[in-house]
Formats: structure tokens, C-alpha cells, sequence
């Protein structure tokens, strides 16, 4: 039952934890309900603002606006050939969830991806990647309703604009649709990529000597809840900035002053630097100002130990992107989307 509700904490719908209001808040199971919602007055005068898990927003301010919380739910098989199979996933399913009735399914693409924190409908803002995969690898559609017309809107992998932690959704059309769901195409006879960070190191922990989906699924999960603050325990919201990348002259300068610089070479000649190794060096890893801080373990999540506002976690940010751009003249940019 769908219900606009006045002044609703978002404590509880978003990972940094912070406690932030939403002047109107409303939850919504179906395309349906999105096209009904569009035509109150509340939809029409206000600013709106789509939320999944809440796992990639910082809060600085309230919500002045209309707060939607995406749950449209449902996986289904639309597809297959001798190679695929095409399914097209509901915006408010759980990424976790679609990854595991791939492991399940054994179909290959997004194992890799096991454990991100968050929707589905969320996944291809970012483009979300990690251990060497990112869902451009996979998705094959994207189904929006746009903002003010409510028609459906079809996008193909390449008018998403994939790049890294990017698309055509986080920046150009930013709030101008809402993602209703998602078609990933998924391999029946998958290639697996476990040369990426820990898999290898993890799969042989595990004496797997010949992977498949389902055993790399448990390696990354393991590895993760190793590394990786837990937001039901402490509020963050993943990496907080991106990885730079950097022109080859650039990468030869600074590794000639810092010779301990991680990096690693990109396909165009140019350079990904470690942004969590840059804000280590600069002596931030660990620390604290009040309830914000850098995790101990991992320098590129920001923390909410407790009741650190928005705007305290920004600052410490600011802090973080200045230090770094005087140390080693590199311009940190933030990942997670702030409000
Ligand atoms: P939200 O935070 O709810 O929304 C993110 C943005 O998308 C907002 O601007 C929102 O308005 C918009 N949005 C959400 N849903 C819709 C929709 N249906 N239609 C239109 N706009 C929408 N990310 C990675 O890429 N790789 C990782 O390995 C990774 N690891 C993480 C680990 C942890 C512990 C945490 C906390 C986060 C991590 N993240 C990672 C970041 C985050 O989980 C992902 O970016 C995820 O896709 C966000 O999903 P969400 O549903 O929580 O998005
Ligand atoms: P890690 O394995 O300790 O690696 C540190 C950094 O080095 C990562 O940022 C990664 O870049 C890069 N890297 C490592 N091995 C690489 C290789 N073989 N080739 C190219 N680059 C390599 O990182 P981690 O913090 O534990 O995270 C593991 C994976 O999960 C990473 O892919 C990371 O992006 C992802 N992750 C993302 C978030 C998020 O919120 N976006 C949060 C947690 C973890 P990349 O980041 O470009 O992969």
C-alpha cells in the first residue's frame, strides 16, 4: 500500500547512518505505483530523490523534497540462446540476492560482484565494479521511467555511457528517471577472472584448484568480510573517493619521489593510482575527529562511528582531498554521491 508520509527519518535507509529527515517519503512495489505517485501534488511540487540500500549517498542537509524508496521486486528468465541467458531483474531486488540466484543458476558475470551492498536499480549508475569486473560486462539493458513524462525509456549498453564507477545516470541524467529494472546478460559457459587482488591467494586457501561460479562467489565474500567494515555495525558507504588515473609522465614523476607508489597501468598508457595508498601516506588511515573517521584497515571508506553528521564526514573528506592534491599534486575525486 503505497503512502506518502510527512518528515521520515532516513537513519535507517541509508548506510552512512547519519540521521537526516525527508520532508515527504514514500515506498513503492510497482511500475504502477511510480505512474500514481506521479500524478499527486506532492510529486509535482517537490524535488525527488530515488533511493535503493542507501550504500552510495552521503547526506549533508535533509531532504527538502520527496523521498522514493525503490522496491520493485522480481527476476525473470526473458531469454536464452546456446551461449546466454537474458534476465531481467526488478530495480528493488538486492544485489546480493540476484548474485547468489546466479550462483545458483550457475550463470557467470557476476560472481565477481558478490556482497555489494545495494539494489539492483543502483547498479548501473556507478557502473559498480570490483575484483576486475564491472556490470557493462553484463548488462545488456536498461529499463527507466523518465522523471516528468513517466514513458519508458529503453537504454542499450552503450547509450549508458559505462565507464569507471560511471554513467550516463549519475551525472547527465541525473534524477531524470527512474530505473525500473535491469536486463543482464549472463554466460551459461562463463570465463572466470580470478586474477584480481586476493581471489587466487583465497581459492587456494580453500584447496580449489579448478574454480567455478560458485566458489569464487565464496572467495570474494570471504575476502570482503575480512576487509570491509560492515554498515550494520559501522556506518559507511564503501570507497569514498575513486581511484585516480594519471598520465604515464605523471606516474614516472611521482614514482621517482615515492617509489613505494601503487599503481597499475591501464589499457590508453595512462595509470590507476591506489587512492587508498595516497591518503595512507598522508596519515589518515585511522583517524577520528569526533564520530567521522577513515577506517583503520581500509583508508578509502569513510565511518560513522556513531553520530557523526553528514556534514563532519564531508569536511574530513575536504581535509583528505587537499592533503593529498599537496602531497602528491593528485586531485582526489569523491565516488559516492553527496546530497
Ligand atoms: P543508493 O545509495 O540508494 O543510490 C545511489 C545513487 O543512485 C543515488 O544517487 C540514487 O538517487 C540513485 N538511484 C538509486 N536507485 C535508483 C533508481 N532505481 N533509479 C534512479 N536512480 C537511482 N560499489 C562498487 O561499485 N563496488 C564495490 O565493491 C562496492 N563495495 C561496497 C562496500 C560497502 C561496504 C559499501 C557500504 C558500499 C559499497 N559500494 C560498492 C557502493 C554501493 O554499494 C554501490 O554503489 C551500490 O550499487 C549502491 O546501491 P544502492 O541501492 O544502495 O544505491
Ligand atoms: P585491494 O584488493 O586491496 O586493491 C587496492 C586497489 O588496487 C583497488 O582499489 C584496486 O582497484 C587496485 N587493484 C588491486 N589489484 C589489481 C589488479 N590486479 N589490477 C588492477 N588494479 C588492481 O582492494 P579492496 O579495497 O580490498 O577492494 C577489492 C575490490 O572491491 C576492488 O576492486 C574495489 O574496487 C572493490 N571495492 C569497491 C568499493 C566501492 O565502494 N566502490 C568498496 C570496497 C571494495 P579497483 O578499485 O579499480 O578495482
Amino acid at each position: 500500500m503505497m503512502l506518502i508520509q510527512p518528515d521520515v527519518s532516513l537513519k535507517k535507509y541509508h548506510t552512512f547512518g547519519t540521521d537526516v529527515y525527508a520532508r515527504f517519503f514514500v515506498e513503492i512495489h510497482s511500475e504502477q505505483e511510480f505512474k500514481e505517485i506521479q500524478q499527486h501534488d506532492v510529486f509535482k511540487k517537490n524535488t525527488i530523490l530515488v533511493l535503493g540500500g542507501g550504500s552510495n549517498i552521503l547526506f549533508t542537509k535533509n531532504v527538502d523534497g520527496l523521498v522514493i524508496k525503490n522496491s520493485l521486486k522480481g527476476v525473470e528468465k526473458i531469454k536464452e540462446d546456446d551461449t546466454h541467458v537474458f534476465v531481467k531483474v526488478a530495480a528493488g531486488e538486492v544485489w546480493h540476492s540476484f548474485v547468489l540466484w546466479c550462483v545458483a543458476h550457475n550463470l557467470g558475470g557476476v560472481e565477481n560482484l558478490s556482497l555489494i551492498p545495494g539494489c539492483v536499480g543502483a547498479s548501473p549508475m556507478q557502473n559498480i565494479g570490483a575484483y576486475g569486473v564491472e556490470i557493462k560486462e553484463v548488462c545488456h539493458q536498461v529499463q527507466a521511467l523518465d522523471m516528468k513524462s513517466g514513458e519508458l525509456r529503453v537504454f542499450s549498453n552503450a547509450e549508458c555511457e559505462f565507464g569507471y564507477r560511471e554513467s550516463v545516470f549519475k551525472h547527465r541524467y541525473k534524477n531524470g528517471f527512474f530505473i525500473t529494472a535491469v536486463v543482464f546478460k549472463l554466460n551459461k559457459k562463463p570465463v572466470f577472472n580470478t586474477s584480481y587482488g586476493a581471489i587466487e591467494q583465497e581459492l587456494k586457501k580453500m584447496e580449489i584448484t579448478q574454480p567455478d561460479i560458485k566458489a569464487i562467489s565464496k572467495a570474494v565474500i570471504s575476502i570482503r568480510n575480512s576487509k570491509l567494515p560492515n554498515p550494520a555495525e559501522i556506518g559507511n558507504a564503501g570507497s569514498f573517493f575513486k581511484n585516480p588515473e594519471i598520465s604515464k609522465k605523471k606516474y614516472e614523476q611521482l614514482k621517482e619521489k615515492h617509489p613505494n607508489v601503487v599503481a597499475y597501468p591501464l589499457e590508453n598508457e595512462a595509470y590507476k593510482l591506489a587512492a587508498g595508498w595516497l591518503i595512507e601516506q598522508c596519515g589518515f588511515k585511522g583517524k577520528r575527529i569526533g564520530d567521522a573517521g577513515v577506517h583503520t584497515q581500509q583508508a578509502l571508506v569513510l565511518v560513522n562511528y556513531g553520530a557523526a553528521q553528514g556534514t563532519e564526514i564531508y569536511k574530513l573528506s575536504q581535509q583528505i582531498i587537499e592533503a593529498v592534491l599537496n602531497t602528491f599534486d593528485v586531485l582526489l575525486e569523491r565516488e559516492v554521491n553527496i546530497y
